[in-house]
């Protein structure tokens, strides 16, 4: 751990607030990762040759011999015609289901076209739901980019979820939001020798899996974009164990020691657990603090992950955070993060893309984080970039991968540093 906890850090520091035009994917992307952990769950996007586009090329070389999403595309209709659109709809998925028996979660999916938008998805999934029980369970949620930037699609779907848990009154602990299997086994393995037991996962691999609920489930979030499922399980009476979130060596043991001492695991035993993988973390973290310490960042609203990694890159890497920007803020979540990050940053909230663009040009910071669209223009005008996408396609939660994250922001530098001495060079063959 860097330096002394700073008592409030940003906690009381104004949010620029930006209400404008907004450079981010829509939720439909959070397919791409969800897919990809739910074994036998089937998104079908209910939407327009856009979204089908979007899911093929983002999601790139269709690596299972049978795919786990697919588009219903809807063409213009007229208001009459959204009771055909209802019947073929069924038909459809009555069609997937019975070539598919290994689909045992279905989720519709619904976007932007204002033909999806008055099509009542939750009557449908509902609808379905009763006649292809119990072996499929169909469940609805929206990705549309009109309420929801990337990685809100996963909020959208876990929260989805939460209702149709089933009830339980064990004591049990739940870990909330989509881990590669590599990383999620990493953390079971390092409760489960503090002697936490009854420790499940949202979403399970499997819906045979899926987690039961009640008033005895405590939660703790992976993500800090789940702000919907945070809620949803709230009304189900489960407890959120409030904490930093597990990237980097320091939040992956403030958010182990929130789980520990809500279940009593002695200190000792505590420490004997996480002494070597975070040494390890620390070790391959310095690494990568060479190329970052002394190093300035700007971060776009993207993710929703960018608090959390202005805390990371400022305590552990040496940065300093000029801005840090975030599409939503959610206080209840984010408030053990504001607390440890040192005051000094510009906190915005929502984006004004022009605006924030000239304070990022003003800054001309040594990295800035931010989306595919404005990456390409700010390398073009000199500044070194890091896509805020890659940061949930590539595994960076808890000890052993905090290197690897570290190392995602010291890339885009290091290139830049080699690259440099090219560069005149360049310009005389011009
Ligand atoms: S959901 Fe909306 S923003 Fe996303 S691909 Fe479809 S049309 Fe585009």
């Amino acid at each position: 751990m860097t330096g002394t906890l700073p008592a409030i850090g940003c906690t009381n520091t104004p949010v620029l607030k930006e209400r404008g035009q907004r450079e981010v994917f829509c939720g439909l992307t959070g397919i791409i990762w969800l897919h990809r952990k739910m074994q036998d769950a089937f998104f079908l996007v209910v939407g327009s040759r856009t979204c089908a586009h979007l899911l093929q090329s983002a999601a790139g070389v269709m690596i299972f011999a049978e795919p786990r999403f697919g588009t219903a595309i809807l063409e213009e209709k007229d208001l009459a015609g959204l009771v055909d659109a209802q019947a073929e709809l069924d038909r459809e998925v009555a069609r997937l289901l019975s070539r598919r028996p290994d689909i045992r979660q279905l989720f519709l999916v619904g976007s932007c076209p204002s033909e999806v938008i008055k099509l009542d998805l939750h009557r449908a999934a509902e609808r379905m739901s009763a006649a292809h029980a119990p072996h499929v369970r169909v469940l609805n949620y929206s990705g549309s980019g009109i309420e929801t930037t990337f990685t809100q699609g996963e909020d959208a779907c876990l929260a989805a979820m939460v209702p149709a848990l089933a009830h339980s009154e064990a004591r049990a602990l739940l870990i909330v939001g989509a881990l590669p299997d590599v990383v999620e086994d990493q953390a079971l393995a390092l409760l489960a020798a503090m002697g936490i037991s009854n420790v499940r996962c949202l979403p399970a691999r499997r819906s045979a899996d899926a987690p039961q609920v009640g008033e005895n489930t405590v939660f703790a979030l992976v993500q800090p974009f789940l702000g919907d499922t945070h809620a949803a399980l709230l009304r189900r009476g489960a407890r959120h164990i409030t904490a930093p979130f597990p990237f980097g060596a320091e939040g992956t043991t403030l958010w182990l020691q929130a789980i520990a001492t809500e279940f009593g695991v002695p200190q000792a035993l505590f420490d004997a657990v996480i002494a070597a993988p975070r040494a390890r973390a620390e070790k391959a973290i310095a690494a990568a603090r060479k190329t970052l310490d002394g190093k300035s960042i700007f971060f776009f609203p993207d993710s929703q992950l960018e608090i959390p990694l202005a805390r990371f890159l400022t305590r552990e890497c040496g940065m300093t955070a000029l801005e840090v920007g975030t599409p939503f803020l959610h206080r209840d979540l984010l408030a053990p993060e504001l607390a440890l990050l040192a005051e000094g940053p510009v906190i915005s909230e929502g984006q004004d893309v022009d605006k924030q663009l000239a304070r990022a040009r003003a800054a001309r910071a040594d990295l800035t984080v931010c989306g595919l669209g404005l990456a390409n223009p700010l390398e073009a005008e000199g500044m070194a970039t890091k896509w805020a996408i890659e940061l949930v396609f590539t595994p960076v939660h808890f000890y052993e991968q905090a290197g690897d994250l570290a190392a995602l922001f010291a890339r885009p530098l290091r290139r830049r540093a080699l690259l440099a001495p090219l560069a005149p060079r360049m310009e005389a063959a011009e």
